[in-house]
């Protein structure tokens, strides 16, 4: 029996063979292309059966350093349920009222089918070329031969280019979040999957659970792992003692040495020098030689729309009293300038 049929032969013809392909890139604002022997195809939906631009796999929401940390399942990828299965068309829909334009689900498709324009996110509809693929066991099965050779190549990333417009939009929308929904952890713990990392946030509903998250690089040799504090409101000297809270009841309950905690505290905008925060960031490396670093939803949204795998471990987001800016990690990240003003919403260093 073959293992295509005429039609699946067909619509896969524009395809190089899996093997042959060698690169994958995503400028901004468009769908990947992907290269191989000189021909090259565009991505489009190709209705996957496990969609990965909506569910994560269960590795991805826990951390194997942690294995006491009580987590959320919930492992949507969309921290505000803005994408779901549109069942007409047999492909995610995305609702561009709930959408904040964040792009992990883009970041998760394996074949960049998903982008935007700086206002709205699309998924590509499947073409006519080849990507008309009926859930059949033999497509399954070039599905994940596909995925599987399109995750091993070295992608060039790339969904938004930040601006002053683009941050103040999702800053609007994330302002609206309810402060009693996960929204904001789910959005920050997504974010850090985004960037490479397994992350888990405390259950919903979990009263025992001080520490907001947890997160590890997963490296099997030398892993780098640390608690998080994600606070999105005002009280960021809260965040900088619950932190230190964090490493020592992980130190002396589970184990979990805090020299070798590389903590993080996750904020939506960076608190300004009056308020505290920077001055216990320094007193604590002072005292503890311990670096707990810093990073903003902009910071990271501006890492995960280039395609980044941060490396926490070498403390580059470290920012305290005496340096109040982590705009260098940033841009040593990314390989160029990031394009937003000094202060600006607080992203790289506090507001003005
Ligand atoms: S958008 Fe990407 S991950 Fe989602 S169903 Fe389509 S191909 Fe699969
Ligand atoms: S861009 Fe972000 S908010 Fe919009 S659908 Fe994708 S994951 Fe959800």
């Amino acid at each position: 029996m073959p293992l295509l049929s005429k039609e699946e032969k067909r619509n896969s013809i524009a395809l190089p063979k899996i093997n042959q392909i060698d690169s994958v890139t995503q400028r901004y604002g468009e769908t990947a292309i992907i290269r191989g022997k000189g021909r090259s195809i565009s991505g489009a939906c190709l209705k996957c059966k496990n969609p990965r631009c909506m569910r994560f796999p269960e590795a991805y929401i826990s951390c194997p350093e942690f294995e006491d940390f009580s987590y959320e399942r919930n492992n949507n990828v969309c921290p505000v349920d803005a994408i779901s299965w549109d069942y007409s068309k047999d492909i995610p829909r995305i609702d561009h009222e709930k959408c904040i334009n964040c792009g992990i689900c883009a970041l998760m498709c394996p074949i960049g089918a998903i982008y935007s324009d700086g206002n709205k996110v699309y998924v590509s509809e499947p073409r006519n070329d080849y990507s008309i693929l009926p859930v059949t066991a033999s497509n399954i099965r070039l599905q994940e031969e596909l995925f599987t050779r399109l995750m091993t190549l070295n992608w060039q990333h790339r969904f938004l280019h930040e601006s002053q417009s683009i941050m103040s939009n999702i800053y609007k929308k994330v302002s609206k979040f309810d402060g009693r929904s996960m929204s904001a952890n789910l959005l920050i713990r997504n974010l850090m999957i985004a960037v490479g990392h397994h992350c888990s946030i405390s259950r919903t509903g979990d009263v025992y659970t001080r520490i907001d998250a947890v997160y590890s690089d997963g490296d099997i040799y030398d892993a780098c792992y640390g608690a998080m504090e994600i606070e999105f409101g005002r009280d960021t000297l809260d965040a900088s003692r619950g932190i230190l809270d964090d490493i020592a009841v992980l130190h002396s309950r589970n184990g979990i040495d805090k020299e070798k905690n590389t903590a993080l505290v996750a904020c939506l905008s960076f608190p300004n020098k009056r308020q505290g925060y920077f001055q216990v960031i320094k007193d604590v490396n002072k005292v503890l030689n311990l670096k707990i670093q810093t990073v903003s939803l902009g910071a990271l949204l501006i890492l995960a729309w280039n395609g980044i795998e941060v490396d926490f471990s070498q403390k580059d987001f470290y920012a305290d009293f005496d340096n109040l800016s982590i705009r260098s990690a940033l841009n040593n990240n990314i390989k160029r300038r990031v394009e937003l003003p000094e202060g600006f919403l607080g992203i790289l260093e506090p507001e003005k």
